[in-house]
């Protein structure tokens, strides 16, 4: 199959449950003028993949077959999550249910900060990175998923500040703009982020 047949479909699904996510792909397709509608899969009563992949790569492809094989459509999914180096790359893939419920982000956020707390040295910054890995496959057996990714680094606060975003953007800090991601706005935060970059990227593929 040819790698753009996805756009003769007339539906791309959306393989993801998650309200903060898909809020901002909402904004991220509507800016891409896509030749198809792009529909969330809650909306055709598909329920969450079993994401028991090691990886964010792994887990992308898994939730997009899902969602291709349940639809009977092509779908995009987005694995994404924080990864704190000195937490060797925790909460990772587990992001969502780092605290053990799946998508708790109070539970979470407390989480995280009790595992960095007694490892706070004055003064010094906690480096996290937010990744994304966005996965397209035409079908559910597709051999060659198109894989887009993005990174965005930042530094981990030791109380959570702003009100906006979802899951641990009140803790994620940005020291070169003074903010969290929960202070941004989501327009602010979509041009900037793991995610905005890997759309960037997706749109970059459908100019080549
Ligand atoms: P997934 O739905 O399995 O990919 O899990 C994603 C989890 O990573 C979310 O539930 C959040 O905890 C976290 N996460 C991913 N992207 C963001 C973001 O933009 N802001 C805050 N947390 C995020």
């Amino acid at each position: 199959m040819a790698a753009t047949d996805w756009r003769a479909q007339g539906t791309l699904v959306l393989a993801s449950n998650n309200k903060g996510k898909i809020a901002e792909f909402e904004t991220l397709f509507a800016q891409l003028d896509l030749p198809v509608q792009v529909i969330p899969q809650g909306q055709l009563n598909i329920e969450d993949a079993v994401e028991d992949g090691l990886s964010f790569v792994e887990n992308a492809i898994l939730k997009a077959r899902h969602a291709a094989k349940i639809s009977g459509k092509p779908a995009i999914a987005d694995d994404s999550g924080l990864c704190v180096p000195i937490l060797g790359g925790a909460p990772g893939i587990y992001s969502a249910r780092f605290a053990g419920e799946h998508g708790n982000d109070a539970a979470n956020n407390e989480k995280l900060l009790n595992k960095l707390k007694p490892l706070r040295q004055d003064g010094a910054a906690i480096e996290g990175m937010f990744v994304c890995v966005l996965a397209l496959v035409e079908h559910a057996d597709d051999p060659l998923p198109q894989i887009f990714q993005g990174i965005w680094k930042g530094e981990i606060l030791a109380e959570a500040r702003g009100e906006n975003g979802f899951g641990y953007d009140p803790l994620f800090w940005l020291p070169e703009l003074g903010v969290s991601s929960a202070e941004m706005s989501k327009a602010e935060k979509n041009k900037i982020s793991h995610r905005g970059q890997a759309m960037q990227l997706f749109k970059a593929s459908l100019q080549a």
